[in-house]
């Protein structure tokens, strides 16, 4: 196997394990904060994390960073844990920030004791004007030098709810001159009279990102923290709040960033994906035009084909959007390997072999999956009646055209040699059936002079009278451009395509009758599908996950 060269987060680990780490001491986490569902993006950071764990065989922790009451939802919890699960990734233990709460709330009386914290009874706006601006020092809170006595009555009155919600915060005594901003006494607890997920009523108060983020990796020992490069500022920060509470001894976490990974003709942000839910653009999270891991998985997706996205785009230190084409190929590259291939007429338009016997049938043998040794055959009921494309057939064409047209013979796929010998319309000239001929000695596999004739285009083809019908959903870019963040006067939602959703009636072979929700077909010529959980006994759903490449090996 060919060595692949570090990416500079594993060489950061590989110089610590040369300095002064031990491999046992590595211990990462993935920390999503439970407000919304998984997208494409975060796939890359769980592969990141995951991916290290697997590599150093360390421990990896799912932490739900459940600290805002307001946005965060149970529901989000168990979905977070499904899409993980469903990449294929064990974490060692699942925590929640929300489990941490009492241990942050004892260390912050601590720091009030120590004179590095104090409650503010400022409103934020005044608070906000007093930080001033990155090259102007801001100006001290009147409040910064309560005596503790006062500052641990006021913390504990918050604690138990009886402050009104926006009337005192605590805060951190940093450093208001400090030329990061953030070091400018930043807030590490609001009053929020709101029920959470997990600790329903315990609270009045909530703990900050930055305040409970760190300690959090401090207390489950996490060797490194892996976040977006947004984040880099905070660093400081997160390294003076460990500070306050890692003694001699003991392991401080490191901090260190990756760049974002964006998708085009799409937004990667839960805020905006909840967007497109709540205005009706999708039907869901799980709407399989969404970027979402869950979107992902009932368009069609495997678990292979996102690691391997994530894995072939690596992990960065500059901000990029790739292109969604990627994905797909990413898609289509596994697909080919794993998805047995069917026949599913998506435009039908009738054919009768008219030398066919009327009333007789025969089954023929397919294969499953010309790249899988393994894949088995199965059979394929054939008729005088059968369904093609309409796309399929012309009367006349060029001679470019290696499909049916009338006077020209191709072959059925793993069928016989059909001639097009004339066509029957209606009174408005539309063409109801095509009435064919064929080659009696020609049958796929049968070894005759006739089965290897070798004639231009192999067409799919169902039987009607075995045929079953079906819905099928057809999906195109959720965003009609590139990248509909990047406009300064218009919002992402007005590029939403008003056309990123098909659904047609189809007709498929038999066998998919047994199919289950979330099995991968290949519609030989028309791309890859999968069954939606929509489907129910009496009708089927197929999503259409991608095209196939345009090259058609019959
Ligand atoms: P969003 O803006 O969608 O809410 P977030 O960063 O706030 O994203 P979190 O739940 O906090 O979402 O993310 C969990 C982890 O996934 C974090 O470490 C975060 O940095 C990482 N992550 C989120 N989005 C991306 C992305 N587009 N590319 C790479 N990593 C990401
Ligand atoms: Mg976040
Ligand atoms: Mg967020």
């Amino acid at each position: 196997e060919e060595k692949k060269s570090l990416n500079f987060i594993e060489q950061i680990i590989e110089e610590d394990l040369k300095a002064n780490y031990k491999e046992e001491e590595l211990k990462f986490r993935f920390p999503p904060e439970p407000n919304g569902y998984l997208h494409i993006g975060h796939a890359s950071s769980i592969c990141l994390n995951f991916g290290l764990g697997l590599k150093y065989n360390a421990p990896v922790n799912l932490r739900f960073d459940d600290t805002n009451p307001i946005k965060e939802e149970s529901r989000y919890v168990e979905a977070i844990k499904k899409d993980v699960k469903w990449l294929g990734f064990k974490w060692a233990e699942e925590c929640y920030a929300s489990d941490y709460f009492q241990q942050l709330y004892d260390w912050a009386v601590e720091m009030i004791k120590n004179g590095d914290s104090y409650v503010d009874s400022q409103d934020s706006e005044t608070i906000a004007q007093q930080k001033g601006t990155p090259n102007q020092p801001g100006k001290e809170s009147p409040f910064r030098n309560r005596s503790t006595e006062e500052n641990l009555a006021l913390f504990e009155a918050m604690k138990n709810g009886e402050t009104k919600e926006k009337e005192h915060v605590l805060r951190a005594k940093i450093d208001m001159t400090s030329s990061n901003m953030l070091m400018r006494d930043p807030v590490m607890y609001r009053c929020l009279h709101k029920a959470h997920h997990r600790t329903n009523n315990d609270w009045s108060i909530y703990p900050m990102y930055d305040w409970a983020h760190g300690e959090s990796d401090f207390i489950e020992q996490i060797s490194h923290s892996f976040c977006t490069l947004e984040f880099l500022p905070h660093r400081e920060l997160y390294n003076w709040f460990i500070s306050k509470v890692c003694k001699e001894g003991e392991f401080p976490p490191k901090q260190r960033e990756f760049a974002r990974r964006n998708l085009s003709h799409t937004v990667v942000s839960k805020r905006k994906l909840l967007k497109l839910v709540e205005e009706g653009i999708v039907e869901s999270w799980d709407d399989p035009r969404m970027p979402t891991i869950s979107g992902l998985r009932r368009r069609g997706y495997t678990p292979t084909s996102i690691r391997n996205f994530a894995d072939s785009i690596g992990i960065g230190k500059r901000e990029n959007r790739i292109d969604v084409a990627h994905l797909e190929f990413c898609a289509r590259e596994d697909l080919n390997k794993t998805a047995p291939r069917v026949m599913g007429v998506l435009d039908a338009l009738k054919v009768v072999i008219t030398n066919y016997p009327k009333g007789e049938e025969e089954w023929l043998t397919a294969e499953n999956n010309p790249e899988d040794e393994n894949g088995g055959n199965r059979e394929v009921p054939f008729s005088r009646e059968i369904y093609i494309e309409k796309e399929d057939f012309r009367e006349e064409a060029n001679r470019k055209f290696f499909r049916l047209k009338l006077g020209k013979e191709v072959r059925l796929k793993n069928a016989y040699i059909i001639k097009a010998e004339k066509v029957v319309k209606d009174e408005a000239g539309n063409i109801l059936e095509v009435h064919c001929t064929y080659d009696k000695e020609s049958k796929s596999g049968s070894g005759t002079e006739a089965s290897k004739r070798k004639v231009k285009g192999t067409l799919h083809w169902v039987s009607v009278k075995h045929a079953k019908q079906v819905e099928v959903r057809l999906y195109d870019r959720l965003f009609m451009v590139e990248n509909p963040d990047g406009d300064k006067e218009k919002d992402f939602m007005s590029f939403v395509n008003p056309d990123s959703l098909q659904v047609i009636q189809a007709f498929v072979e038999p066998s998919l009758a047994s199919a289950l929700p979330g099995e991968n077909f290949q519609f030989q010529r028309k791309g890859y599908f999968c069954v939606d959980p929509d489907s129910t006994p009496e009708k089927q759903v197929f999503n259409r996950t991608v095209t196939l490449r345009d090259t058609w090996k019959g």
